[in-house]
């Protein structure tokens, strides 16, 4: 017995056009428990029968307004089944969301929020670091860059999708250098007052794009599924090294995902088709092993190792564990974007190796 689980990430990874999210759905969930680690609001994961069903698990998020009004134009919910960029991903065996918490799907396919995950997050992150951040804003220039998601009117006005969420403050600065000092700033305030341990700033830039987040040091994409998936095979009595984990996603961030959920199961990391990272990992590409919109590579390239099979590398990990596979699938598949490349690996034998 060697249990399949998939862990991965949506925008970018699985998004594409109806019939290959559908298809790339089917063959993650027909090899195991399929898990989606997303930065998307939890409630977009959810067809409106899981989201209505998962009310009475104590679901509190309003439903996200994924439609307009044509006659107000205010923004209103639309059933996500019935939208083509939604509708080949809903309901999968659990969502982890960025800043949402664990859910894991129930026998009438509403979601449960995982309790005992959200009380280790922190029941008021929110607050608590919001009042933080206000106390750094000597020069004015921090909340003014505050992503309009964290505006708590603006879900209600209609003028975002989402309402801000529990556990993650997005600000977007207005560029590289503006990041790097709001970044320093708001660590030495959270170091000088014994909090910069609790929390995690999370660089999930792209070029031209500068962004980060801060949230609970346990409410990184990694961590979260870390923890997720360590307690329910304890509760399985499974033991991890049994395990064969596929991981994927495009984002700098979602590279910790390769080494540090659940070390000791046997697992690949993909890197989808067109991920902004990728050429920083390509020893072809002349950006190879350069900094990523400022941000280090060094770490994962000294694990790396090529194999003879292009675009395929070993991915050292530390003392006996076994070590991964690391799939980068612009030089594996090239020319593919996200779902699609993901079900060209399949087909190269790639994603499930048997
Ligand atoms: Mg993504």
């Amino acid at each position: 017995m060697s249990p399949e689980i998939g862990v991965f990430d949506l925008d970018h990874t699985l998004t594409g056009p109806k019939s290959a999210q559908v298809k790339a759905h089917a063959l993650i969930n027909a090899r195991g428990p399929m898990i989606i680690n997303t930065a998307r609001e939890t409630g977009m994961v959810m067809s409106s029968g899981a989201l209505e069903a998962s009310r009475k698990y104590g679901y509190e998020r309003a439903a996200p307004h994924l439609g307009v009004d044509e006659e107000t134009g205010k923004r209103t919910y639309a059933r996500p089944e019935r939208l083509d960029q939604y509708a080949g991903h809903l309901d999968p065996a659990a969502i982890i969301g960025f800043g949402g918490g664990v859910l894991l799907r129930q026998h009438d396919r509403g979601y449960a929020m995982d309790d005992s995950f959200s009380s280790l997050l922190g029941k008021d992150f929110r607050k608590r670091m919001r009042a933080h951040l206000e106390a750094i804003d000597f020069e004015g220039d921090l909340i003014a860059y505050l992503s309009p998601l964290e505006d708590e009117t603006a879900f209600v006005d209609g003028r975002t999708d989402v309402e801000p969420l529990y556990w993650r403050i997005q600000v977007n600065p207005k560029d590289e250098v503006h990041k790097t000092d709001l970044k320093f700033r708001i660590a030495s305030y959270l170091l000088a007052i014994g909090e910069y341990a609790a929390v995690r700033i999370v660089d999930e830039s792209r070029p031209g794009r500068p962004c980060f987040y801060i949230v609970p040091v346990m409410g990184t994409k990694e961590a979260s599924a870390d923890h997720l998936l360590r307690h329910s095979l304890e509760e399985a009595r499974v033991d991890i090294k049994s395990v064969n984990l596929t991981l994927a996603d495009d984002a700098f961030t979602g590279l910790h995902m390769a080494t540090d959920v659940l070390p000791g199961a046997n697992g690949t990391f993909i890197l989808p088709g067109k991920a902004p990272v990728a050429r920083h990992l390509m020893p072809s590409s002349d950006v190879y092993g350069k900094p990523f919109v400022g941000e280090d590579v060094s770490w994962l390239l000294e694990r790396l190792e090529p194999t003879t099979q292009e675009g395929v590398y070993r991915c050292r990990m530390p003392g006996d564990m076994p070590d991964r596979r690391f799939v980068i699938a612009d030089q594996a598949v090239p020319g593919l974007v996200a779902a699609e490349s993901i079900l060209a690996l399949d087909e190269r034998g790639l994603i499930y190796p048997a």
